[in-house]
């Protein structure tokens, strides 16, 4: 599995020899048809070094690396899950992927552990975030050097996180934006395992290769998830061309994007119908880990859900910080503001008939909000109160 292909106009390159394709789109790996089968049941990784857990690795076939031993062997296989407590009253009926049980608490996992299992020498990202903590994590854990570049105004806290992993940590003033295409273009020596890059897709794609083997022999009617860069979305995408041609699923579930209104590019160029993805001057959000106002996979993205017959969704600032406590609050379930706009989304294309009342839709919450503290929750609603009253007290809630 060497070929990289562009989605757009079908240019082939041999793996490693170009980081986009000459028409400027982002490229991913071609995958042999034969290769695409569902894995026996068992499969449990244990080998790996992952026992009683069913990783991505599952579906080594379909993936450029080899299955690794270590931190890498564990990324993926999580739980999908109803929620019936936050469903819309009379559906749909909702199945929550939840990514934040990877081993560094996001679906970044997925990328990061393909990638590693391919690249040797040192690797790097470009990310404040999520990205940053795997690619840290992952390097850690297989004795690799990591170059970690960060932006200027990235909090303590974060770096912190990030750092006891023991990175080459870079603060960089100057142009952020710009600092993506420098490690594409630039040879540095490090590979870098940025948000789009052809093998962080071919693992990412593997959530959807989850969802829809769990689902099997149907599919879900949709798939709902948060869009920034365009990468996991274009992982979704590529798994369910891949399936639909081996004949695994019958109908393509129809791709749904959400972003936060305040920084919403993708959703705009969706709304005026155009198949290009033009940058946006976006403001700060609680939805930090989505907040991309020039999403280098995003024209892809668009074309996932256009090919899909899906949709782009806006959430406002209020709606994605109140679906963020209601998945805490109601469902036990810490996300992100981030993943918290799939959620929310529904609820909006539920409304607009988007989706069907009777139809199976599957959100991918793409991370935990263990993190990041609770952005969502505002002053936490706690009693002080002396021991010799505690009895009294905890009575009173059951009368
Ligand atoms: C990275 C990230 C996203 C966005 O994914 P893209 O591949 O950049 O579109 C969404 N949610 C969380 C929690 C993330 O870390
Ligand atoms: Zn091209």
């Amino acid at each position: 599995m060497d070929r990289l292909a562009c989605y757009d106009c079908g240019e082939t390159y041999p793996f490693g020899e170009a980081a986009r394709c000459s028409c400027g789109e982002p490229l991913w790996f071609e995958t042999d048809p034969d290769a695409v089968s569902w894995p026996d049941t068992g499969g449990r990784g244990a080998e790996a070094g992952a026992a009683g857990h069913d990783s991505l690795w599952r579906y080594e076939s379909v993936l450029p690396a080899a299955t690794p031993v270590g931190l890498a062997a564990a990324a993926g296989g999580t739980p999908l899950l109803r929620a019936p407590s936050i469903e819309p009253a009379d559906g749909p009926r909702l199945h929550l992927k939840l990514e934040g049980t990877n081993p560094t608490g996001s679906f970044k996992d997925r990328g990061t552990a393909v990638g590693i299992g391919r690249l040797d020498g040192p690797i790097g990202t470009v990310s404040h975030g999520n990205m940053a903590l795997s690619v840290a994590a992952h390097a850690a854990a297989d004795g690799r050097e990591a170059v970690i570049l960060v932006a200027e105004d990235t909090p303590d806290s974060r770096l912190a996180m990030i750092a006891q992993h023991d990175p080459h940590l870079f603060r960089v003033r100057g142009d952020y934006g710009r600092l993506y295409e420098d490690t594409l273009e630039r040879d540095l020596g490090v590979a870098f395992l940025n948000s789009d890059s052809p093998l962080r897709v071919a693992g990412q794609k593997t959530v959807a290769y989850e969802i829809c083997e769990a689902f099997r022999p149907d599919a879900p009617d949709a798939i709902v998830l948060p869009v920034s860069s365009g990468g996991q979305a274009s992982g979704v995408w590529k798994a369910l061309r891949e399936l639909r041609a081996a004949g695994l699923i019958e109908a393509v579930p129809r791709i749904y994007l959400a972003q936060a209104a305040r920084c919403d590019p993708i959703a705009r160029a969706f709304r005026r119908g155009a198949a290009r993805v033009e940058p946006v001057t976006g403001e700060p959000t609680a939805a930090v880990s989505i907040n991309n106002a020039d999403p280098p996979s995003g024209n892809r993205a668009l074309a996932a859900v256009e090919a899909t017959d899906g949709a782009v969704a806006s959430v406002s600032e209020d709606a994605l910080l109140a679906e963020t406590d209601r998945l805490a609050a109601d469902a036990g379930i810490s996300v992100e503001p981030s993943c918290a706009v799939a959620t929310a989304a529904v609820r909006d294309l539920t409304e607009s008939g988007d989706l069907g009342r009777d139809e199976d839709i599957a959100v991918i919450l793409t991370g935990s909000g263990y993190k990041y503290g609770t952005p969502g929750a505002g002053t936490p609603s706690v009693r002080e109160i002396d021991r010799e009253d505690v009895p009294a007290a905890v009575r009173e809630l059951s009368t």
